[in-house]
């Protein structure tokens, strides 16, 4: 098995960074004209930005409202209206299901793409894959495209006026990184692109949990108060960069298996992706049977930024014993990345470990105190 890297062509973040994305775009050979698939809150905050930095690069571009979930339907409408205007170039700007939306469509249409996150909420900008939903809401597939994005860029500024929870959210999800590529390297399994990991991939995962640990809550507050730090530089750097490519070029195991078991259950829509992740790392590290000294730095980062420990902060106050099967079956079908594990995981195991994870976090709740009821910021 070769080692495999991969990442996008380019990746430019900072403060104001809408400015350059004409020029970036036009020096990377991207020339339009670009139909933009934009969730409503970005269109609407970077409509103005557009006008002057894609119209001084001399870009043509129409921009497609998001219709909400990025499932095979969305898709096919995104590609009409590309076909319809002739783009030589989509551009994805808002959430996660957004830029999954746009990496699916430039996929399909053969297309470069550019991913514009307007918030730091998953790991899934940098990536060549897309997880698609029913309209519903409900995990259906991953899709996996041939090439990374053909740039991804990263506005600071955009991102501190993003919602407080959509940060942790990407914490969450980049909470997973380390732990999970850690368990596919030391089973020696492939990584996302089918390869074995490098060292380079595995140290950014590191390097990501470092981060999160030590900027974390500093970037946490600087959204809070809508202002670019250097902590939220470094933080939305390791939610954004180092947690793509560390996840897609080392491999995902238990804790993205998990949160999609969780997606069977309805009442965790209501949840963002990285929370659910953030509890299935928790999951994750009982049925390897982590020691303490591992569990405990995970429970006080993730009760410090506001993240669910517990069953009842992804919406399963009630978690009755058919649901708990659902769930568990969902995780451990073939093809999850659960199976990464370097042992054989059964349903039921997942259901054991799902329970004493919810009691550990509980546990933990009541000797350290949680995030619990006013001190959550949302
Ligand atoms: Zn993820």
């Amino acid at each position: 098995m070769h080692a495999v890297f991969c990442s996008p062509s380019r990746y430019t973040q900072g403060k104001n960074a809408t400015a350059v994305l004409g020029k970036e775009m036009a020096g990377l050979g991207l020339r339009g004209p670009a139909l933009i698939v934009a969730g409503k809150s970005a269109a609407r905050r970077l409509a103005d930005l557009w006008k002057v930095s894609l119209g001084e690069a001399g870009i043509r571009y129409t921009v497609h409202a998001f219709g909400g979930e990025c499932s095979p339907a969305e898709i096919e409408r995104v590609k009409t209206a590309a076909r319809q205007e002739g783009a030589r170039v989509v551009v994805g700007a808002g959430g996660g299901k957004v830029l999954d939306t746009a990496r699916a469509v430039a996929a399909d249409l053969d297309l470069p793409v550019v991913n514009c996150p307007t918030v730091a909420s998953s790991d899934a900008p940098c990536s060549a894959l897309s997880v698609i939903y029913t309209e519903e809401g409900v995990f259906h597939e991953y899709r996996f495209y041939r090439k990374n994005p053909d740039l991804v860029l990263v506005d600071t500024q955009v991102i501190a006026h993003s919602p407080p929870r959509l940060l942790v959210a990407g914490m969450g999800d980049a909470l997973a990184t380390w732990f999970e590529a850690r368990t596919c390297v030391e089973g020696h399994v492939r990584n996302m692109r089918g390869g074995a990991s490098t060292r380079s991939a595995l140290a950014l995962a590191r390097l990501c949990y470092d981060t999160l640990i030590e900027d974390g809550a500093a970037a946490l507050q600087a959204v809070r108060t809508q202002v670019v730090t250097p902590a939220l530089e470094r933080l939305i750097e390791a939610n954004t960069l180092l947690s793509g490519l560390g996840f897609e070029s080392s491999g995902l195991a238990a804790a993205h298996a998990v949160h999609n078991g969780l997606t069977a259950a309805a009442a965790t829509h209501a949840y963002y992706h990285g929370e659910k992740v953030a509890f299935g790392v928790l999951v994750q590290l009982v049925l390897e049977g982590q020691p303490q000294s591992v569990v405990e730095p995970v429970l006080r980062f993730a009760t410090a930024v506001g993240l669910p420990v517990t069953l009842a902060e992804i919406g399963l106050k009630e978690f009755s014993g058919d649901l708990l099967e659902q769930v568990a079956g969902r995780a451990t079908a073939r093809g999850e990345t659960i199976h990464n594990e370097p042992f054989e995981v059964r349903p039921d195991m997942v259901a054991d470990a799902l329970l004493a994870a919810d009691a550990l976090g509980r546990d933990w709740q009541k000797h350290h105190g949680g995030p619990v009821g006013d001190d959550i910021p949302w």
